[in-house]
């Protein structure tokens, strides 16, 4: 067994100027441990007939490239040119430059979070969203939770516990991610009634089913599939009428819940959350993720005394919001004070409107160069279509442009789509038609690209 004595032993390479450099970058624990594996490895294959000296001359390489490996976090940025703008696998909204600055401020130095800065006493953490929520939705009152799905549960509980919640079984939705509206009624402690059926609702269906054990309304946006055909749905400001005659609560969860009228920026037009106040609905819940263009976060707006009862429910201290995302929030909803320049500074709004004969000058510009990177493939520019995502206008695409990628054999785009996953700064596209397309709706500087695949 002469093979095992060309091997160094653990302390040769950790004292070698190799060694201590790797020390240097990843600390001597993982070193020590990474060599061990390695010469574990390596003994393993002398054992099984490997030469002693190649064993011992490749170590240095795959003990650095282990440990590189090792040091990658897999949650390194990436680019997205899948064509869906708002990518829930992705982290969903990127956040503008003005709310990633506050929330770097909020991590790195106290703040006056729940301190009021004029008299010295206690503050409320809501307090920093509530008067830039209440005029930009023309809410009377707002509170924050951690997602809208969050929303959701503690309007539901703190309307709905012991007593019953009216919904369209056309509205019975899933959202994907287990947030089934059945699922998360039965949780808040409301009992389920539907009423009218899959493709019609009238309002003679909600008024029948209103008891003295009626404990709310509930309608929601179907923001994740659309209804076509011989469909019926009671419209909210009637919805309205009825509630507010049988003094019972209207909750309207409206998902993404723009707050710009999306029809301003040549896409179709989501309902926005003032239009739904104006609607008469006594309380709103929306995402802060979605196309409002911010960090994950729920909302609930609406009726003065109704949000104070919320606020009191214990549910709310266990989904409150943390001091970053309070930040972001704030820096976020300024933007929308200044709509003239919101566009070009919410990256949401920015990837959502961006005219398509641009995209296809980049396309058309990016063609030949990143042909020049990857020379076993062919690279061309393409038309195609882009989606809003995470459950907004579903149906709708959007025009866009691209690179379409192809090889030779079957298996060339799902073998290209690998390896740029595996990139320092991975990308991902998505294959169709026997082709890997980069959208580039969301590609805001052409060196990202190159960058990250020269890497
Ligand atoms: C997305 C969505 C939710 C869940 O919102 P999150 O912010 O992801 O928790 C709830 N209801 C509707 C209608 C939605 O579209």
């Amino acid at each position: 067994m002469a093979g095992f004595r060309a091997l160094p032993s653990v302390d040769q390479v950790l004292l070698s100027p190799m060694g201590r450099a790797l020390i240097d970058a990843h600390g001597r624990t993982a070193v020590t441990g990474a060599l061990r594996a390695r010469l574990d490895a390596a003994r393993a294959a002398i054992k099984g007939g490997e030469d002693g000296e190649t064993e011992a001359a490749r170590l240095p390489h795959l003990l650095a490239a282990d440990l590189a490996t090792a040091a990658q976090s897999r949650l390194r940025p990436m680019l997205n040119l899948t064509g869906t703008v708002l990518h829930t696998n992705l982290g969903r909204a990127i956040l503008a430059d003005e709310a990633i600055a506050a929330a770097s401020a909020a991590m790195a130095a106290p703040l006056a979070l729940e301190f009021d800065l004029d008299t010295g006493g206690r503050g409320q953490r809501d307090d920093h969203l509530r008067g830039l929520l209440c005029e930009l939705t023309g809410a009377e009152d707002a509170t924050i939770v951690n997602n809208n799905a969050a929303a959701v549960l503690i309007a539901l509980n703190t309307f709905g516990q012991g007593r019953q919640a009216i919904v369209s079984r056309g509205e019975l939705i899933e959202i994907g991610g287990a947030f089934r509206m059945p699922d998360i009624m039965a949780r808040a402690g409301a009992q389920l009634v539907e009423v009218g059926t899959t493709n019609r609702t009238h309002p003679r269906d909600y008024q029948d089913a209103i008891t003295p054990d009626t404990g709310l309304i509930l309608k929601v946006h179907t923001s994740n599939y659309r209804i076509e055909g011989f469909t019926a749905e009671v419209p909210a400001p009637a919805l309205a009428q009825i509630a507010k005659k049988a003094g019972v609560v209207l909750l309207n969860d409206l998902g993404s819940g723009s707050l710009v009228n999306l029809s301003a920026y040549g896409l179709r037009s989501e309902p926005t959350v003032a239009e739904a106040v104006a609607e008469g609905a006594d309380l709103i819940t929306f995402s802060g993720d979605k196309l409002l263009g911010g960090p994950q976060a729920g909302f609930v707006v609406g009726r003065r005394d109704l949000i104070a009862r919320i606020n009191r429910n214990p549910l709310k201290r266990a989904l409150r919001l943390d001091k970053i995302r309070i930040a972001a929030l704030e820096a976020t909803l300024r933007l929308y004070r200044d709509p003239d320049r919101l566009a070009e500074r919410l990256p949401t709004l920015r990837h959502l409107s961006r005219p398509q004969a641009d995209i296809a000058a980049q396309a058309a510009r990016l063609a030949p160069q990143v042909a020049a990177l990857l020379p076993d493939y062919t690279v061309t520019a393409t038309d195609c279509a882009s989606q809003i995502g995470s459950g907004s206008l579903p149906t709708d695409t959007i025009p866009s442009a691209g690179l379409r990628i192809t090889g030779a054999g079957g298996d060339a785009p799902d073998r290209l789509a690998a390896s740029l996953r595996a990139l320092p700064r991975p990308i991902v596209g998505h294959i169709t038609g026997g082709a890997l397309i980069l959208d580039l709706r969301t590609l805001d500087r052409d060196g990202d690209l190159l960058d990250a695949l020269s890497a």
